[in-house]
């Protein structure tokens, strides 16, 4: 199926499409081609990346009891009722993260399965409002800066944190804030971003703590539109200066907010299968990433929870596939996540050209 190009931003691509031969590929040989390909994911969350049987184990060392009897039991959990469930478990989940080698375990276990799928760079959250009062931030941060020095080292794949605030639990955010700005002078942090429940907890709540972030010189990201309407994108480009979106769907309901992600062209974080999973699009429906790469948006494709949701970043190409998008389109997407990571441009550069030779190989 080949679908027109002239939407998508052509003068990135660096020529590197133009024969014609990928373009007619069926969806499992395009999946299969970036199941290969060298990719770079925005949009994951490094306690949600955990999977079950890891957190079950914590749970056992550090005597947390969760909502279960057993590992299966804790497993059938992952089924989610809707968003205010998933939220739920998730609390549950990063309640059994306690000790500073739990995070420099699971930081390493996560570069591992990240490099398994050919995922060269990260940029990953962390829950840090459901932290703050377990581990002094020193402690935290150099647990995780230490997984991710051994993770890379032995998997050859890099990672960036972004600790986040959870809407939800607002009352965290002055701490979060510090956790952030103290990671933010070690190499392997980057900036601040906001996750959680929208519906009840709007950008009013957080403009001074991202003002602040801003001008100690953090990057600057946020979830919104998953849940609720274009106003909660609106609100976090123009009140929390937020550089990216995640998610964002919601914006297909407002054709002049459109217009503004597209003219900004600020990247859309867009993660297909949670959608699905919690209810967010209706399953069986395709997905509305299709119209917001039609509609000229500046589209990413993310795993966000992967164990909890099922999902791969690689699933997530091969879901899209079979949704009908091309191997080229598939490419802009993985490129595009490149040019709106928060990596050094020269980086950026050395990072495009050895995605787009894997590619024409
Ligand atoms: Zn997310």
């Amino acid at each position: 199926m080949v679908i027109s190009m002239n939407l998508i931003d052509r003068n990135s691509m660096a020529g590197a499409f133009e024969q014609p031969g990928p373009s007619v590929m069926k969806p499992h040989e395009a999946a299969s081609l970036m199941h290969h390909v060298p990719k770079v994911e925005l949009h994951v969350h490094l306690e949600g990346a955990t999977d079950a049987e890891t957190v079950w184990v914590m749970a056992q060392r550090n005597g947390v009891t969760l909502s279960a009897s057993s590992l299966e039991e804790w497993k059938d959990q992952y089924q989610f009722r809707d968003f205010e469930h998933f939220i739920e478990i998730y609390g549950l989940a990063t309640s059994v993260m306690r000790r500073p080698e739990d995070w420099s375990f699971m930081v390493e276990r996560f570069l591992s399965g990240q490099a398994q799928q050919n995922i060269v760079y990260t940029e990953a959250f962390l829950s840090a409002s459901y932290q703050v009062s377990n581990l002094p931030a020193d402690e935290w941060i150099d647990a995780i800066a230490e997984g991710a020095a051994i993770g890379e080292r032995q998997h050859g794949a890099k990672v960036r944190f972004i600790p986040d605030i959870s809407r939800h639990l607002p009352d965290t955010q002055e701490a979060v804030l510090q956790h952030a700005i103290e990671a933010c002078k070690r190499e392997h942090f980057i900036g601040l971003g906001l996750g959680g429940i929208e519906a009840g907890f709007p950008a009013d709540l957080f403009i001074e703590t991202f003002r602040e972030a801003k001008r100690r010189g953090l990057r600057i990201v946020a979830h919104a539109g998953e849940t609720t309407g274009a106003q909660t994108i609106r609100d976090a480009v123009h009140k929390l200066g937020a550089e990216r979106i995640g998610h964002g769907i919601r914006c297909l309901t407002d054709a002049d907010l459109v217009n503004e992600l597209r003219e900004k062209r600020i990247p859309m974080e867009v993660c297909p299968t949670s959608n699905y999973c919690l209810g967010v699009v209706e399953r069986g429906q395709p997905h509305p990433l299709r119209r917001m790469v039609d509609a000229g948006l500046y589209c990413t494709v993310n795993s966000d929870d992967p164990p909890m949701f099922s999902t791969t970043l690689n699933d997530e190409y091969s879901l899209l596939a079979i949704q009908g998008f091309s191997i080229d389109e598939l490419q802009q997407l993985n490129l595009n996540a490149v040019d709106a990571s928060f990596l050094p441009d020269d980086e950026k550069l050395v990072m495009r050209s050895k995605i787009e030779a894997a590619y024409s190989q």
